[in-house]
């Protein structure tokens, strides 16, 4: 999407250890409307799906599920992370290793919000390794729901999560692929 990696290359910081910063208008501070029509892109894709939820991550899934969400005019659900985990039997859990702060955490989802006549769109700003992105489909699997496919803001082509998600079969749409970034804040995308 021309729009965002022009934003991206206007506003993007690249960081030590492959991280880019786009605090300034995805995550952080986050620029409503790039997002409202990152989320009307994301429905093109997705229209023929039947998408009854978004899902996504705390915390920084969440602006844009919630844009995403918006244009398919169903709720969007974030899974929530936890460090003590409290199986109290209401709600489905699953372990993500984080690319960011190199921990691993819980991640649950109440069982109110998700059983098997959903299907389920996952959404998340990054897609580096896919740590939390196979988490979120463990979920949604766990619930009996359906996996519609995954639509990501930024997918970091030169790690492997977005390979092994494919490979999983799951249909992964990504609205900007990096294809290598420089510490002298180079970056380039892959051509759509
Ligand atoms: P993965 O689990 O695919 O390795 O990483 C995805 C998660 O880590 C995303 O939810 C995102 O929040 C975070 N993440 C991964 N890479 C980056 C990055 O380069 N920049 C930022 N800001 N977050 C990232």
């Amino acid at each position: 999407m021309q729009l965002l990696e022009d934003r991206i290359i206007k506003d993007g910081k690249v960081f030590s250890g492959n991280v880019l910063k786009v605090d300034s208008f995805l995550n952080h501070q986050i620029d409503v409307e790039l997002l409202d029509k990152m989320g009307s892109e994301v429905k093109q894709l997705f229209e023929n799906e039947n998408v009854t939820k978004v899902l996504t991550i705390e915390a920084s899934g969440i602006g844009v599920g919630c844009m995403v969400a918006k244009h398919f005019n169903c709720p969007l659900l974030f899974a929530k992370k936890t460090k003590t985990l409290n199986i109290k039997g209401d709600v489905y859990t699953s372990k993500v290793e984080s690319f960011t702060h190199q921990c691993t955490y819980d991640i649950i989802v109440s069982k109110d919000f998700l059983n098997e006549t959903d299907t389920v769109l996952i959404v998340d700003d990054f897609l580096a390794k896919g740590n939390a992105l196979i988490g979120l489909i463990k979920l949604v699997k766990e619930a009996d729901a359906k996996v519609a496919g995954a639509a990501i803001a930024i997918e970091k082509g030169f790690q492997d999560g977005g390979d092994m998600v494919r490979k999983m079969g799951v249909r992964v749409e990504s609205l900007a692929i990096v294809d290598s970034m420089n510490d002298d804040g180079t970056i380039v995308f892959r051509e759509g």
